[in-house]
């Protein structure tokens, strides 16, 4: 059979140790027959631990085994070490880290079940599941477990490779999350700033009767004090066109009452399409 090196043994107290950190006077076993382990240091494989006669075990289904033990381990003494999770920032596809807040998950079990999908580990705090960890090997989470669990609980797909090297540096495959934790500083500002700007816009609109329906698909708002009478009012400009605070012929319905074909005050023109203040009809 295949010779394959194994990186962590179960030591007589139950905990995983990786050969790095094992000591001659302990005894380790493998986590899936249970056989005891020799250490071995080749010339070309590093230290690491091995059978010492023929087993039955597969490499994946060790690795796969000591990674999701591996983040129980790391979970359960979650108050010493810092977990890092490196990601990508959802709209800007930027890499960033982020440190997870282990002292929210105070405990962790392996193979639990969250609706209908049985998960490799969940962790929680105080009876309420808060964290899925799907370790990859062979089979990455699917569509459908993928969609179903985001609706039940944040979760986060790791190669039992990456769990392996380093437990603490979680490096997301895929994940759901609910909140926007994972978005890089610039695109969160960016969507605040956006979600400040649409909150003034319907105040303003709101102030001159003008409801979203009537602009919120079809125009940019612009929110600014009209030069004459000094109201903070909204400007509309359709989308679209080049020039588009002007026009011969109508943006599409619905607009605003104050996007009109009338003659320009300011310029005393033929009239044209465009918007004017709400309160002394300046434009
Ligand atoms: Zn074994
Ligand atoms: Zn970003
Ligand atoms: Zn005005």
């Amino acid at each position: 059979m295949r010779e394959f090196t194994i990186k962590y043994g179960v030591r007589n107290d139950g905990k995983l140790v990786s050969v790095e950190n094992s000591s001659k006077k302990e005894k380790y076993r493998c986590i899936q027959c249970n056989e005891i382990l020799t250490v071995r240091a080749g010339e070309v494989y590093r230290k690491h631990f091995s059978h010492l006669s023929n087993s039955n075990c597969t490499a994946e289904s060790i690795e796969h085994k000591t990674a999701k033990r591996l983040i129980v381990q790391v979970l359960d003494e979650s108050s010493k070490n810092k977990i890092i999770l490196n990601t990508r920032c959802p709209i800007c596809k930027r890499e960033k880290d982020i440190s997870i807040d282990s002292s929210k998950i105070r405990y962790a079990h392996e193979e639990y079940t969250i609706g209908k999908f049985k998960c490799d580990v969940v962790g929680g705090y105080k009876g309420l599941d808060v964290l899925a960890i799907e370790i990859l090997k062979t089979h990455a989470v699917d569509i459908g477990k993928a969609t179903g669990l985001t609706k039940q609980i944040d979760w986060i797909e790791l190669k039992a490779e990456d769990v392996l090297e380093n437990p603490y540096m979680w490096k997301s495959q895929q994940q759901g999350w609910k909140t926007n934790e994972f978005q890089c500083d610039e695109c969160e500002k960016r969507s605040m700033e956006r979600s400040k700007h649409e909150i003034e816009v319907r105040r303003v609109c709101n102030r001159w009767d003008i409801p979203p329906k009537d602009y919120e698909n079809y125009y940019h708002v612009h929110i600014d004090n009209c030069r004459r009478c000094g109201e903070q009012v909204p400007w509309f400009s359709y989308l679209g066109k080049e020039d588009r605070y002007r026009y011969d012929s109508p943006p599409p319905d619905p607009k605003p009452w104050t996007y009109a074909f009338r003659p320009s005050i300011e310029k005393k023109g033929k009239p044209y399409w465009h918007t004017h203040c709400p309160n002394c009809e300046f434009s």
